[in-house]
């Protein structure tokens, strides 16, 4: 055996033999228990960086551990090619999209690929290969043909700086999600998914969710933003025309002191033609212009608005109140109107305070009588219902769910109805690397699907990536002039790409059979591996990527393509890996790879380091000062098994000797199974390696005090235990010192260790307890307890407690593993 421990070459070594073997080839066998692991795919935007080591890594642990625990595991890795990185890059610096998304996943391939990590390669996919995004396509077909998918004029996210359309989930506090420019509206035909159809079955199903984050299902239900209430009906005072409102606040209906439309409302326009508010409404919306929704909602934002000069009339009171535009109210939210009760909504309250509007105070809360005048802010909660005609003295809570609804209802003013915040799914994207829309425009026809049979519709190649002007599909004559699969006459394609979120809806299915070519995914595949058990990624994510995933699966199964209509059981969302608190990434140029560590330390080092920082689901602030740590304990390790080695006969039968050493190291090797096993079943990683670590050094310690004791079954058992437990973290170590030890190939393939329960406890004593130095208690506790535990054992039990009850302690003394004498007064 090599005194030094070369990780290079063992490293390189074991990759390949792996590779030779097929060591991580994944089949279905019916009847044969599965595990599904998958880690979100990466998008390919250069070589592996920290981030990518400590998401991957948890993968990487848990697969190993199912499949040593005799469980059947997938455990695929591919990449989610498509995006606009690749395209500003082509803009940049002429590189086709193709050719840079191709360089980088061999980057960031090979990096994973030394990291070790345990997948089947042979499922590799990649969403911009045609191969795939021919069924991508497929898919959108059975939406289209479902009514799931369709084409409609609609104000849209736009980022000037990437030129495209993005859904509102892509804009973070009204910037790009990717570039961070201040995205503007704009008017545009544009496809949609129509997952609003959906909205109600989302919200159900989370029952299912028991194995997500409770943070990740309360992100989706806000999200959803389902709202019980009233649609009430208010006309235009001088025409009579209808205006409907949602209200989830019936109740207050008789605090309504003025009502208010979205800017951009057709019916402003009606009112204020050829009126003196004309101009001040096309000044409102200059104004506006560049402003995103998500800024014009905000609470913080200030109230903005213009009167229209017309009136509407309430229906519970008849009364007519003055109709302004505001800028927080939204076209497409509701009916793009609502009526304005400022003593009990707080933005409609700082509309009124900065014009001046008169507020009614309708509910009053209990013992308390507000005055509008002083007050300081609305008042939103439950009271009474006052200023309301017959209603007065109604509680707000029965007024707003039961007896308000049922007058409407009975008077033909309004009825109940349930308001969704979640919007269509918008998935067109003005840019040429994703997803051809497989649809044509024909002058006779009007838009027609294309045909299965004539998918993929494929990129042009041949196309120009130019900063101005229409995108490279609308520019190519070739791609967009075509003709019409109904008449066969001349015809134009769809030039809008899908969303790079329509790929990812439904890779996880494609991997059970990557390679089928007639079909997106084959049934029985599918059937055995799917749904997804663990799923692992961001916890950016919970929103746009999961909750179109789930609405994808939703779909599939009533397109009777899937029996599961949930695609991931449980979900483990990771922390980030930062840096002085901030997230690493490239524009900030802190990114780390684990490139400058393969050559000083080794893959096993750094995958071993990482996942020490801290338990999965924190946040871990990267310091390279503990990677030697790491380091100096894989070297600890080598040499602990060189040194064994060189005295080991190796006896496999249990030696009947009363030694306390032999004892003593049989309860360390179990309590560390049984420790290490149930910290990976909870994901406890980090503590995991600590108790391994502990073993290690409880070991160095056996073989100081008795060398020849180490020359039997039990230190045999310690040594192979130590390789076992270790390997899935540290794969390239182990593999070799299992050889050097006589391991059959592979350690990867062995039998995870079992622990027997009763060498696992430690061994028990009674632990004497004195008040003042009278025997007050016996406690039976662990012979290795520590001085603090056997102080709080003491004072926690409840005879000891009621006998210190009003007495003041002196001081505590205690004789380690026998007793503990509280002296009082
Ligand atoms: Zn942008
Ligand atoms: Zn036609």
């Amino acid at each position: 055996m090599e005194e030094k421990y070369d990780f290079k070459s063992i490293e390189e070594k074991w990759r390949r033999r792996w590779d030779e073997a097929g060591l991580y080839a994944s089949h279905e066998e019916p009847g044969r228990e599965k595990k599904y692991i998958l880690v979100m795919f990466p998008y390919p935007s250069g070589p592996a960086h920290i981030g990518h080591v400590a998401n991957y890594n948890l993968g990487d642990v848990l697969a190993r551990y199912l499949r040593r625990r005799g469980v059947n595991v997938l455990h695929p890795m591919g990449w989610d090619g498509f995006g606009l990185p690749a395209e500003n890059a082509a803009i940049r610096s002429g590189v086709h999209p193709a050719e840079y998304t191709h360089d980088n996943i061999a980057l960031l391939k090979e990096g994973l690929q030394r990291l070790g990590y345990a997948y089947d390669w042979d499922r590799e996919l990649a969403t911009n290969a045609p191969d795939y995004y021919r069924w991508t396509q497929w898919l959108f077909l059975r939406f289209y043909e479902k009514g799931l998918a369709y084409k409609a004029e609609a104000r849209a996210n736009w980022c000037p700086s990437c030129r495209t359309v993005l859904a509102n989930e892509q804009v973070i506090n009204g910037h790009c999600e990717r570039c961070e420019t201040l995205v503007i509206q704009k008017a545009l035909s544009q496809w949609f998914f129509r997952i609003t159809a959906y909205a109600e079955r989302l919200l159900a199903d989370m029952d299912k969710l028991s194995g997500w984050p409770e943070g990740v299902l309360t992100m989706q239900r806000n999200w959803i933003g389902r709202s019980e209430g009233c649609e009430v009906v208010f006309r235009v005072g001088e025409t009579g025309e209808e205006m409907p409102i949602f209200t989830t606040r019936p109740d207050t209906l008789w605090g309504v002191t003025f009502f208010l439309l979205a800017p951009e409302h057709p019916l402003a326009d009606e009112l204020t033609r050829g009126t003196p508010y004309e101009k001040d409404l096309e000044a409102f919306r200059e104004r506006l212009r560049g402003v995103s929704d998500i800024e014009r909602t905000a609470m913080e934002t200030e109230k903005d608005g213009i009167f229209t000069g017309a009136y509407a009339v309430n229906p519970v009171n008849g009364e007519k109140v003055p109709i302004w535009t505001a800028n927080f109210v939204l076209v497409e939210y509701g009916t793009g109107a609502v009526m304005a009760v400022p003593a009990h909504d707080q933005r409609d309250f700082e509309f009124a305070r900065k014009y001046g509007l008169p507020i009614r105070v309708v509910i009053q809360p209990p013992g308390e009588e507000l005055d509008p005048d002083m007050m300081p802010e609305a008042y939103i909660d439950p009271g009474t219902m006052v200023n309301s005609a017959q209603f007065d003295g109604t509680d707000s809570d029965m007024g707003k769910l039961e007896v308000i609804p049922d007058y409407l209802e009975g008077q033909g003013w309004g009825k109940r109805t349930v308001n969704y915040r979640l919007r269509d799914w918008l998935i067109s994207r003005q840019r040429y690397w994703g997803v051809p829309i497989p649809i044509v425009y024909c002058e006779k026809c009007g838009t027609q699907p294309i045909p299965d049979a004539d998918l993929p519709v494929l990129l042009p190649e041949d196309v120009q990536f130019i900063f101005e002007g229409p995108s490279p599909l609308e520019r190519s004559q070739d791609f967009r002039d075509t003709v019409c699969p109904a008449c066969g006459g001349s015809a134009v394609r769809e030039t809008d790409t899908m969303d790079t979120f329509v790929d990812s809806s439904w890779y996880y299915i494609r991997y059970a059979s990557p390679r089928e070519d007639s079909r997106p995914f084959d049934a029985e595949a599918v059937r055995y591996w799917l749904p997804v058990d663990q799923y692992i990624g961001g916890i950016e994510h919970a929103i746009m990527h999961l909750l179109y995933s789930r609405f994808f699966t939703k779909v599939l199964h009533d397109l009777g393509l899937v029996d599961f209509d949930e695609p991931f059981t449980n979900l483990l969302c990771q922390g980030m890996v930062v840096m002085g608190g901030a997230k690493m990434s490239k524009s900030k140029g802190n990114i780390i790879t684990p490139d400058q560590f393969f050559d000083l330390y080794g893959a096993d080092t750094l995958r071993l380091f990482i996942l020490f920082l801290g338990p999965p689901e924190a946040d871990k602030e990267w310091s390279e000062s503990g990677i030697d740590g790491a380091y100096r304990f894989l070297n600890r390790v080598w040499r602990l098994v060189d040194r064994y080695l060189s005295i080991l006969t190796f006896k496999t039968q249990p030696v009947p000797q009363d030694s306390e050493v032999l004892r003593r190291l049989s309860y360390l090797t179990h309590a560390t199974i049984r420790k290490v096993t149930s910290d990976i079943e909870r994901f406890a990683f980090n503590t995991a390696i600590a108790a391994i670590m502990e073993f290690t050094n409880g070991l160095y310690k056996a073989i100081e005090e008795a060398p020849d004791t180490f020359n039997t079954y039990e230190g045999h058992e310690a040594i192979r235990s130590l390789i076992l437990l270790l390997a899935p973290f540290a794969p390239f170590i182990c593999e070799e010192l299992w050889e050097e030890a006589g391991g059959e190939f592979s350690v990867h393939a062995q039998p995870w260790p079992e622990y027997d329960d009763e060498l696992a406890r430690a061994e028990r004593v009674t632990l004497v307890v004195q008040i003042n130095g009278k025997v007050r208690e016996r406690i039976e506790v662990d012979a290795d307890i520590s001085r603090e535990e056997m102080e709080n054992v003491a004072r926690g039990s409840d005879r000891i407690s009621a006998l210190l009850q009003g007495k003041e302690i002196v001081k505590i003394i205690v004789v380690p593993g026998k007793l503990v004498n509280i002296v009082v007064r």
